[in-house]
């Protein structure tokens, strides 16, 4: 008998769907791609999406959706009033995430709208594992301060720590402490923690901060943007509830929180919508009436009935034990290959994204720079493959000082889009960025030439230096 070549221990994983319908997508010749990146004034957000080959600038909106999502749409019920589909998303948010009351929102950013308008008084503090842009803006547009009670450990992109996006309980009980309850409207708890590389919490420390904070009457709410991810890792890594299902893990961690908001365009594999989920019914009713001035009626919050279908459609597909296996597996494919060639990411690999440190990609680059910004204008420059800051430029100025803040984290975010990209696509990236890592003493950095009041990495422009 001839000896056996594969280890039958190894099998290897393939996605669970095929593919019905394909989009053309292009790599432009080397000169094109250095002219693109100048033109946008190096930055990726400002590129258009026809001259990217492969786009990891984000997993927001840009999953693709499934025949059963796509066969909803035709089901949309598009009445001003009372539509079909908004019953069927009310009736699965309560189904899986367990809150009692649902509006709909356009996307995310709309529901942190309407839950800081609700929640927050200036002067207040707002306790969170760490920020993200939408999500702090709306809370200091609300008249809030966001403080991060994150622990230490989000911030060093070397700690293997399981779960790096747990609240660090003294941290925040100190807060509550030196506060008082009555300056801390809600905890604000994301889960996976984007900004911090895509890491989970635990459900121990969702236990915790639930104990904490009923001690102190404060109300805990949660970014459900990647609950479903969250939960995942939570099966993987946390003793306890490896048998457990994705679907009934997501009830429990829901179940020590008061409400939540979500950006549908992540977890649940749809191109636009949100929503935002309150068990408190005074609450609630204000968001209610709210939504009517910013978003539109209360059952359709902004979407057409179609969305709100495939939302629901989403959803439900979303906690497939098989989906999110290989969801969060490619991307875990992705950082392992990286980590292969020795370029600098963040561990453990996130839910959502592979993670590049810049300060140790470009050592030689201060911050001021834009180090993570010149890498991820790199990546384009080489193939054509787009990626987004997350580092000083994100971070913004501080509102008092004006001053740039200078976060611990300067990182490259390679997000995977959901059902998108294939193993051959992922090689390719890996490729592009070893490439550059191969180059990276030449690079220079960046210097900023425009610079927006708002949310200035979405359309700052700059020159090399
Ligand atoms: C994307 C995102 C949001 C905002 O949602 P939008 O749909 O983009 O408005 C909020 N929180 C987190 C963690 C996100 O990733």
């Amino acid at each position: 008998m001839s000896e056996r070549r594969r280890d039958p221990a190894k099998k290897s994983w393939a996605e669970p769907w095929k593919v019905k319908m394909v989009e053309p997508a292009r790599q432009l010749a080397p000169e094109l791609l250095r002219e693109r990146i100048r033109d946008a004034g190096y930055n990726t957000f400002l590129l258009r999406s026809e001259d990217v080959y492969i786009d990891l600038l984000t997993d927001s909106g840009a999953s693709a959706m499934s025949d059963y999502q796509w066969a909803g749409l035709m089901l949309g019920d598009e009445a001003y009033a009372g539509s079909r589909n908004f019953y069927h998303l009310e009736a699965n948010v309560q189904k899986f995430y367990g809150y009692t009351y649902v509006v709909p929102t356009h996307q995310g950013r709309g529901a942190e709208h309407l839950v800081s308008k609700v929640y927050i008084k200036k002067g207040d503090f707002v306790p969170g594992n760490m920020y993200f842009t939408t999500t702090r803006i709306h809370q200091e547009l609300a008249g809030g301060t966001f403080v991060d009670v994150i622990v230490d450990e989000a911030s060093d992109p070397q700690s293997l720590h399981p779960f790096k996006g747990n609240v660090d309980l003294q941290k925040l009980e100190d807060l509550l402490k030196k506060k008082g309850q009555n300056c801390i409207p809600y905890v604000s708890l994301a889960a996976t923690v984007n900004m911090a590389g895509g890491q989970p919490v635990s459900m121990q420390n969702a236990r915790e901060i639930r104990a904490l904070c009923d001690r102190y009457g404060v109300p805990v709410l949660l970014d459900a943007t990647r609950a479903v991810e969250n939960a995942y890792f939570i099966q993987q890594r946390e003793t306890g509830y490896g048998e457990k299902k994705v679907a009934d893990i997501l009830r429990e961690f829901c179940s020590y929180t008061d409400g939540a908001w979500m950006s549908a365009k992540k977890d649940s594999l749809v191109n636009i919508g949100g929503w935002l989920a309150l068990n408190d019914a005074e609450k609630f009713g204000e968001a209610q009436n709210l939504v009517v001035v910013y978003e539109g009626l209360h059952t359709y919050g902004g979407l057409a009935g179609r969305d709100m279908e495939a939302m629901a459609r989403g959803i439900e597909e979303s906690v497939e034990e098989d989906h999110i296996r290989a969801r969060v597996g490619q991307v875990e494919y992705l950082g392992q290959k990286l980590l292969g060639w020795d370029v600098p990411i963040v561990l453990p690999v996130g839910g959502h994204a592979v993670f590049l440190d810049a300060k140790r990609f470009y050592p030689h680059i201060p911050q001021e720079r834009f180090p993570a910004q010149t890498l991820a204008a790199e990546i384009y420059r080489e193939a054509g493959v787009r990626t987004m800051e997350r580092g000083i430029l994100s971070a913004g100025r501080d509102p008092q000082t004006g001053l740039n803040r200078f976060p611990g984290l300067e990182l490259v975010r390679a997000a995977l889009p959901r059902r998108v990209y294939t193993q051959a696509h992922m090689d390719v990236a890996t490729e592009a960025i070893e490439e550059v890592h191969w180059n990276r003493a030449r690079a220079r950095g960046l210097r900023m030439v425009y610079e927006p009041k708002y949310l200035r990495f979405f359309q700052a422009r700059f020159e090399p230096v």
